[in-house]
């Protein structure tokens, strides 16, 4: 056994014993060589329209388009332009609704639920692997940490519930201190989810997502942040991290991605990595530029 066979197997026991165990099913399934599966927001890519970006996510070698918020109310439209462009839509990302889910304003409640459950109507028609869910941005609710975590265990299983309805799920996404202060790592968003699921466990309603971004403050380490998501993980946002220039293009700052990525071969993630970040240059140079980095990375993991 070579050393990175050794650590395979050594972080796919540690997973398993991090979940319960419901790790196998993932783990038989790294036999086969996990792919980097890019997807983008539509922010970085150039194009004066919908259709003219999408071309260049294709061309350029991605798999998919992750929408906004937007999306809602025009989802079949939207899918028909993915569909036309050949792309998949990975995810919706959606947000927090002001934090309203979570507030000490319990009228403030329903309507959240009620606007959620039409994000994961429209991420069912265009086929994503979810809708991103963050609990509250800093500021958004006077609830403490204990009590926010309470309050995603009451109306979370049902949600999630509702995604499977719909073949979809909700992807919790940790943020650093500087946007969140609850819900700041993978393995908690790992650790709410298994409790919202119960006994579905990973194939339940709630998942969790990893941003290289958020990470880069978060985490002692992106592969061990990965492998404690492990079989929860449904998605992950590329961006470098803090050092100048921040949150921008992978490859422009020195934020490295092979540590990561070695985390998501280790779990056999088999769903989307997406662009969420800025750009520092030309666009039509410069997200190229990244895509090639990117598979080096992967290469190298
Ligand atoms: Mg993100």
């Amino acid at each position: 056994m070579n050393r990175r066979d050794f650590f395979s197997s050594a972080a796919l026991l540690g997973a398993a014993a991090a979940v319960g165990g419901s790790v196998k099913a993932e783990s038989d399934s790294s036999a086969c060589p996990t792919k980097l599966r890019l997807s983008s927001q539509l922010g970085i890519i150039p194009g004066d329209s919908i259709p003219e970006k999408l071309a260049k996510i294709k061309d350029w070698g991605c798999e998919a388009v992750e929408w906004g918020g937007d999306v809602v109310g025009c989802a079949e439209e939207r899918r028909k332009m993915a569909d036309d462009a050949g792309l998949l839509s990975s995810v919706i990302c959606w947000g927090s609704h002001n934090g309203d889910m979570c507030s000490e304003d319990v009228s403030k409640r329903q309507p959240g639920i009620d606007d959620l459950k039409r994000a994961i109507e429209a991420a069912g028609i265009l086929g994503c692997v979810g809708v991103i869910y963050v609990p509250a941005f800093n500021g958004q609710t006077k609830l403490n940490n204990f009590e926010i975590r309470q309050r995603c265990l009451e109306f979370l299983p049902e949600m999630g519930q509702f995604a499977l309805a719909h073949n979809t799920k909700i992807i919790l996404e940790p943020l650093c201190r500087m946007e969140a202060f609850f819900l700041r790592q993978v393995a908690d968003g790992a650790a709410i989810a298994r409790d919202c699921n119960g006994e579905a466990g990973p194939d339940g309603g709630i998942s969790v997502m990893g941003d290289f971004y958020h990470m880069d403050t978060e985490e002692t380490s992106q592969m061990g942040a990965f492998i404690c998501g492990g079989p929860y993980m449904r998605h992950v946002h590329l961006a470098g991290g803090v050092a100048a220039p921040r949150r921008t293009l992978p490859g422009q700052n020195c934020t490295r991605f092979v540590d990561g990525f070695r985390g998501l071969k280790m779990i056999g993630y088999k769903y989307f990595c997406s662009f969420e970040c800025g750009v520092d240059g030309d666009k039509m140079v410069e997200v190229p530029k990244s895509i090639a980095f990117l598979r080096d990375q992967w290469e190298q993991a």
